[in-house]
This record gives structure tokens, sequence and C-alpha cells, in this order.
């Protein structure tokens, strides 16, 4: 291979990528080979070519789904619909989200499907006939259900794609009383549970924030704690991106710079955000945007100067040319694999904090397993305990008030009455698990004295995923 092309994401390399980081973890554990070879490796690859008349021409799809790891039933990881869907891309993300359930606890082994079509190319008459051949084949191998496999929206796709999944799953299981729990990412009319949409970009939020707090590493970049005035870059504007840009302009923070597919926008005194998407709705483009300088290039954005860089589109956009230039303190890996290992190694040199992709952007699974857990149980979070609680606090504010001879004002007593529904369960669960997931990987870089979040992440997997083998009795 040509030296220029040694660290381009060529085909084949995204998985090195990933074992690369696995294996630098290796040196903080003492787990057999063996073991570790096993839990790297993907447990199941399936890879088709299916079908689908479109116009008057019969096109013939490539699509795969690949089960990373059998060690949690059932396999849990998104569906990407991108021209550049490899199996390597697929195989790299579905171990992705072995690692992700595992650090935040979601009992799932990692899977991860992808179909190689440009969405933005096929009408949606042909993307619905797609995705409905694509999950016929997956039932006809038993690669899907809800304990064997539950897909999601990823790169790409959304609710609409889960929502037809569903539908053609429950065509062929009629039967089957879960049949709801074969897929998450559902609409809310379809199954689906409040507050998944925004699910990742809100678990991005949590993570930086709790980052932004730790008075020590803050002020090892020489920053304030907190999230307001600080400067931050977001490259993606679909999903993640664009919920995760929201959370932060809404906690204070100024976005300087979004990046998209056709340029990037700038305005130092900050970019509202919903006006963009306005904006972006209007003209079919970012660009333009009154008050803000248009750049052509979109990747010479990553390298402006700003606090956070979140990049939130693609995987490799960081890489060996262009991490020296890039001025970010802390990078929020929002995106799967937006870092190459020599970019990181570049990064880490230059006293830069990484948040890691797999603890980062692990919202979405966890949200998608509360819509499981939904599913399974048939019941709508807080239908049992909203008005229970809302009967306790009122008891508890007539005591207090008596007690204090005192009339509670009434906008107080309505925030203090009200008892949680299902998007306040949901939020709460996400935050508690994005909060208790950045400490538990903290405390491993600290009492292993780790160089750095990442593979501190990846030990905290590691370990997780040994245990589970244990329990399960496979290495006594
Ligand atoms: P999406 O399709 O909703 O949005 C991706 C956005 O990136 C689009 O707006 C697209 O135009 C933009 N984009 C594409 N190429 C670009 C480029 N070169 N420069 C700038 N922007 C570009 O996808 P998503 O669901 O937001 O996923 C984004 C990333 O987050 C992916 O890496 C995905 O694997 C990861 N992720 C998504 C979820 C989820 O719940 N959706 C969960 C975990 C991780």
């Amino acid at each position: 291979m040509s030296k220029k092309n040694q660290d381009k994401p060529v085909k084949n390399s995204f998985f090195n990528c990933i074992e690369k980081n696995f294996d630098k973890a290796e040196r903080f554990l003492s787990i057999e080979k063996g073991l570790l070879e096993q839990i790297k490796s993907c447990n199941a690859v399936y890879r088709m070519n299916f079908p689908v008349k479109i116009g008057k021409e019969i096109k013939v799809i490539e699509a795969y789904r690949v089960q990373h790891s059998h060690h949690k039933l059932p396999c849990k990881g998104g569906i990407r619909y991108s021209i550049k869907v490899n199996q390597d891309e697929i195989m790299t993300l579905s171990a992705l989200m072995t690692y992700k359930c595992a650090i935040v606890d979601v009992p799932f082994g990692g899977a991860k499907g992808g179909i190689k079509i440009d969405p933005q190319a096929v009408s949606e008459e042909d993307i619905e006939k797609i995705t409905r051949r694509y999950t016929s084949e997956l039932i006809k191998k038993n690669f899907i259900g809800p304990g064997i496999d539950v897909p999601a929206p990823d790169y790409g796709t959304g609710e609409r794609e889960m929502s037809w999944i569903f539908d053609t799953f429950l065509s062929v299981c009629p039967k089957d009383v879960d049949a709801l729990a074969c897929v998450t990412g559902k609409p809310v009319s379809q199954g689906g549970v409040r507050g998944r949409k925004e699910a990742t970009g809100l678990g991005v939020f949590y993570g930086i924030r709790e980052l932004c707090r730790m008075k020590e590493d803050m002020s090892s970049i020489g920053l304030d704690v907190g999230l307001v005035g600080k400067k931050i870059i977001i490259q993606g504007l679909g999903n993640v991106g664009y919920h995760a840009a929201t959370f932060f302009h809404e906690a204070g923070a100024i976005i300087v710079a979004l990046a998209e597919r056709e340029g990037a926008i700038y305005n130092q005194k900050g970019l509202n955000v919903s006006d963009v998407i306005l904006h972006l709705k209007k003209t079919g483009s970012i660009l333009n945007f009154p008050g803000a300088k248009n750049i052509e290039n979109t990747e010479t954005a990553l390298e402006l100067e700003c606090d956070i860089l979140i990049p939130a589109a693609l995987e490799n956009v960081i890489h060996k040319n262009n991490a020296n230039r890039i001025k970010a303190k802390i990078i929020g890996e929002a995106a799967n694999g937006p870092i190459t290992p020599e970019a990181d190694e570049i990064l880490e040199k230059k006293g830069i904090i990484v948040v890691p992709d797999i603890y980062l952007n692990a919202g979405g699974v966890t949200v998608s397993y509360f819509e499981w857990l939904k599913n399974l149980s048939h019941v709508r979070y807080g239908r049992m305990e909203k008005r229970f609680s809302e009967n306790m606090n009122a008891e508890l504010l007539q005591v207090i008030e008596t007690v204090c001879k005192n009339k509670i004002p009434k906008e107080e007593k309505k925030i203090i009455l009200k008892g949680p529904n299902e998007i306040d369960l949901v939020r709460s669960g996400l935050e508690d698990t994005m909060i208790s997931g950045f400490h538990k990987i903290l405390d491993i870089k600290k009492s292993s004295k780790i160089e750095n979040l990442r593979t501190s992440a990846f030990v905290l997997a590691i370990n997780k995923i040994v245990d589970s083998y244990e329990k399960l009795g496979i290495f006594p």
C-alpha cells in the first residue's frame, strides 16, 4: 500500500481499528488470550443479495446483518442505509454495540445491519420495498425476533423504516404476542417509547456535561467547569447531531459551527439550531444561513477554534492527516468510529480529551432497551405510578402547609405535585445511565492509571463481558 493511502479509510480496515483499541486494553487485564479472541470475533455474519423491482428494472440489493456477540441475547444494533455499506463496516459497528451495551449495563449482545443503497436517491416507495424484503430475509434465516436479534435506527434510517420492519415481522408471525419487541425506534403510535428519537443526542449531551463538571479534568485542559459559554462545533445535523446541538444550545453552550455534506456554516457569536433547521428545510442546504460564514470544504470545519468538537456523521473523519490541526480541547464521539487509532495517538499527545463512542453514543441503545422492556411488559411507563405519586405528593404538601402554617405558591405546588409520565422516566433512566457509566470509566482510568477514557472504557466493557461468560459457565 502506498504511504499516502495508509491512513485512508480503506476497505477492510475499520474492524482492525477497533481491534487495535481493544488490544490496548489487554495490558490492564489478566484474561486468557483465547477468551479475549472470542470476545473480539464476530459470531455470525449474514451477507445477502436480493432482487427488488425498481421502476421497470430488477435491481440486486446487497445487505448485511452481523451478530457480533451472543454472550447475552437478544442481539441488538441499528440498521444503516448508505451506499458505503460493506461487510467490514457492519462487522465493526456490531462489535462496538457489544462493548457499548456492556458499558451501560444493557443486557444485549452486539449486532448491526446495513443495506447498500443511497436513501436520498431512492423513492420512498422503493425504500419501503427494500426494507420489507430485507426484513423477510432476516425472518427466513432467524436473524430477527424479540429474543433473537432486535434492530433499531442508525445512519439513514428512522421511525419510518422501523415501523415497516415491525409490520413485516407481524405479518409473518401474527401469533407472537411479543412481536412489538422485534424492533425498537418505532413511532410512539406503534409501540415506540417517548424519548427514543432524541435519546442518542441527549445521551451525548449528558456524557459531555458530566465531563465538564469534573474540576480536575477541566483545569487540565484550561477550561472552566460547566457548559455555559463553551464553544461547540457539530458535524452532521441528522438525528444524533441535531438533537445533541439542541440540548447543548438550551444548556447555554454556543454552537459556533455546524457541518453538513454540502459545507459548513460558522458564526463565533453562535448559531440558533432551530433557525438553521428551518433554513435547511426552506433552501435544502445549511449554507447561506443569515449572519453565518459559509465554509465550502465541510472537513475544514473540524479544524476551527472551539472547546468541544462533536463528530456526529460518519467514521474515520479525524485521521492522521488532519488530527494535528484539530483545535478542540474535548472531542465527543457521537458518531461511531470517527477517529482512527493513528489520529487518536496524535490527539492524546496534544492533550485533547476524547470521550469514546462506545460510551458516549450509548443513549440510543439504552432507550431502545427501555422500549423493548415496554413492549414485553405491554404497559406504558408511568401508568401504574403517576396517579399514586401525585396523591402522595398532595398529602405531603398538605402536611408541610399545616406544619409551616403557610401556603406554598400555586405555580411551585403544580411542579411538586406532578407525577412522572413516560418521558420523565425515560429521560431520568437515560441520565442516570450516562452519569454512572461515565464515573465507572473515570474510576477505572484513575485506579489503573490508564492514559485515556477509550482504553478505560474498553477495560470496563471487556471485564463485564468476561463476567457474563463466567456466569454462563462456558469457561469454567
Ligand atoms: P442520520 O442519517 O440521521 O444523520 C447523519 C447526518 O450526517 C446527515 O444529516 C448527513 O447529511 C450528514 N453527513 C453525511 N456525510 C457528511 C459529511 N461528510 N460531513 C458532514 N455531515 C455529513 O444518522 P444518525 O442516526 O444521526 O447517525 C450519525 C452517527 O451516529 C452514525 O455514526 C451512527 O452510527 C451514530 N449513531 C447513531 C445512533 C442513533 O440512534 N441514530 C445511535 C448510536 C450511534
